[in-house]
C-alpha cells in the first residue's frame, strides 16, 4: 500500500500526512470515522454550524501559522472583551484572551483588585519570556497552585481566573499543568482566539484538502498493530514499514496496549437557537458566581455570523465534566441558570442540540512532551496526548513524528 501509514485524520495524522507530502513521499491516512477532523467535526444543524463541542482555535499556535492558510479559513476573532456574571449582575472586563493588561479597564467590575492586575501583567510577561522550549522545561506545579504563587486573590481566582482556564483547560480544578497555563497566556497574548467561518472542521478540512486524492481512506478503521503490519477491522492484513498511531489516546491504547489509557477531562456544550443575541457583541461570558451548571457561554453567531442562518442567533453554552443529569433536565437546568442571566427571553430559545463529550481532552499532570515516539520498531505514536492537549499540541507531534521518520529513512 504504501512504506508509511497513518491511523486517524485528526490534527496530528493529517499534519504528519503533510510534512510527509511536503517532503515528496507519500503516505496513506486510514480515518474510522466518516470524514476527517477527528474532535474537530462540525455538524450543519437546520443551517447552524454546531461544532461537536465549542472551542476556538488561537491564531498564535506555531505549528498552525506553518500549515494553515488563515485568510482561506476566514478566520473571525473574538473581541477584546468579556463579560463575568458575579454579584447576580453582568460586569464587562476588557480582553481577557488578548490583552490581559487591559483586563482592568472597567475598574469598577467586582472581580479582583489592583494589584491582581499588576500579577496579571507579570503573569503575562513571565509567559512570553525566552522560547517555547524554555517554556515547556519550567518547574511545574498545577495552574492553581501557580496562580496563588503569583499572588492572585482568592476572588480573582474565583470569578474570574477559575472559569476562564477551567473553560480552556476543562479542568475547574485547575490542576492543569502551570506549563500549560503559562503557554495558553502566552498564545492568548500574541495572538487572537477566532473561529473559522465554516466551522471549525475548516482546519482539518484544509489540512486534508492539501493531500493527494486518495490519500485518506475514511471507514477504515485499525483493528491491530504490528511491527512491519497492521490490520483492518475486516481482517485485511497490510504490510508497512512504518506505522503512525494518531488515534485518540484511549484508541492508542486498545491498539498499544503498553500506551496506557490516560484520564480524560470531559465537556459538554448545550445549543440553543435565539430569534435576538442576547449580547450583541463576539465576547465570552464567564460564570464568576462560583455556583451553576454553566461555565461559560457565548453566542457564536456574534464572532462568526455564518454560524447562524441569517436573522437569528446561535448561543453555545459550556457545562465542564459529564453531569450526570439526564440531557432534557440538563438543558432546562441550564436554561433556568441563564434566566436570572438575560431574563425571560430565555424560555422563547429552542434548544437545537447538546454535546456530551467525556473524551474531550487528555488529562496531563505532569505534562511530559515524549515526541517523537517509537513505541515499538517502526510504531509511532503522535497526538495531542504526546505534546499538549490542544489543536497546536496535536499538530506539533504529527510533524514531529513525520520529521523522525523522514530523518531515519
Ligand atoms: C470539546 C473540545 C474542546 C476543545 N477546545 C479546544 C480549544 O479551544 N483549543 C484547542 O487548541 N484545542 C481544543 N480542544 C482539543 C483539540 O481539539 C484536540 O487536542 C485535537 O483535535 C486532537 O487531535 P488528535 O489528532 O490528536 O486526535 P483526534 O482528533 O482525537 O483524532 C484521532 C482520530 O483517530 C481516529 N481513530 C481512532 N481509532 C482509530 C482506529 N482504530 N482506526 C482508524 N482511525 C481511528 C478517530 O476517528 C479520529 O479521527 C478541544 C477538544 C474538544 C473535544
Amino acid at each position: 500500500m504504501s512504506e508509511i501509514i497513518i491511523i486517524g485524520a485528526g490534527l496530528a495524522g493529517l499534519t504528519c500526512a503533510r510534512r510527509l507530502h511536503a517532503a515528496g513521499v507519500n503516505c496513506v491516512v486510514l480515518e474510522a470515522g466518516n470524514a476527517v477532523g477527528g474532535r474537530v467535526r462540525t455538524d450543519l444543524v437546520e443551517g447552524f454550524r454546531l461544532d461537536r463541542g465549542f472551542q476556538v482555535f488561537l491564531t498564535a499556535y506555531p505549528t498552525a501559522r506553518a500549515w494553515l492558510d488563515y485568510e482561506q479559513l476566514q478566520l473571525r476573532t473574538f473581541a477584546a472583551g468579556s463579560r463575568v456574571r458575579c454579584d447576580g449582575a453582568m460586569h464587562l472586563v476588557s480582553d481577557p484572551w488578548r490583552e490581559p493588561l487591559a483586563l482592568w479597564a472597567t475598574l469598577r467590575a467586582p472581580v479582583g483588585s489592583l494589584a491582581d492586575k499588576v500579577r496579571i501583567a507579570t503573569l503575562r510577561r513571565a509567559a512570553r519570556r525566552g522560547s517555547l522550549a524554555e517554556l515547556w522545561a519550567r518547574p511545574e506545579t498545577t495552574a492553581l497552585t501557580a496562580l496563588r504563587a503569583h499572588g492572585f486573590s482568592e476572588r480573582m481566582i474565583e470569578r474570574f481566573l477559575r472559569p476562564w482556564f477551567g473553560g480552556i483547560f476543562l479542568d475547574r480544578e485547575l490542576e492543569t499543568s502551570s506549563r500549560m497555563l503559562e503557554f495558553v497566556f502566552r498564545m492568548l497574548a500574541e495572538g487572537h482566539a477566532a473561529l473559522p467561518a465554516a466551522g471549525m472542521q475548516a482546519i482539518p478540512d484544509q489540512l486534508a484538502a492539501g493531500l493527494p486524492t486518495g490519500t485518506v481512506k475514511l471507514g477504515a478503521r485499525v483493528a491491530r498493530v504490528e511491527t512491519g503490519a497492521l490490520f483492518l477491522d475486516s481482517g485485511e492484513r497490510i504490510a508497512t514499514r512504518h506505522i503512525v498511531v494518531a488515534t485518540e489516546n484511549a484508541g492508542a491504547a486498545a491498539l498499544l496496549p503498553e500506551v496506557g489509557v490516560p484520564k480524560w477531562r470531559a465537556t459538554t456544550t448545550i445549543y440553543f437557537a435565539a430569534a435576538k443575541s442576547p449580547l450583541g457583541a463576539p465576547m465570552l461570558v464567564l460564570n464568576g458566581e462560583g455556583r451553576g451548571y454553566v461555565n461559560n457561554l457565548v453566542v457564536l453567531s456574534d464572532v462568526a455570523p455564518s454560524y447562524a442562518p441569517a436573522g437569528l442567533a446561535l448561543v453555545a453554552v459550556s457545562v465542564l465534566g459529564d453531569p450526570t443529569l439526564e440531557e432534557r433536565a440538563l438543558v432546562e437546568r441550564v436554561r433556568e441558570e441563564l434566566r436570572a442571566w438575560f431574563g425571560d427571553v430565555v424560555a422563547d430559545w429552542r434548544w437545537l442540540r447538546s454535546y456530551r463529550l467525556p473524551w474531550a481532552l487528555p488529562a496531563r499532570m505532569p505534562l511530559v512532551r515524549k515526541q517523537p515516539v517509537e513505541v515499538r520498531p517502526g510504531v509511532w505514536i503522535a497526538g495531542d496526548g504526546r505534546a499538549s492537549a490542544s489543536i497546536q499540541g496535536a499538530m506539533e507531534s504529527g510533524e514531529a513524528v513525520a520529521l523522525e521518520i523522514l530523518r531515519t529513512k
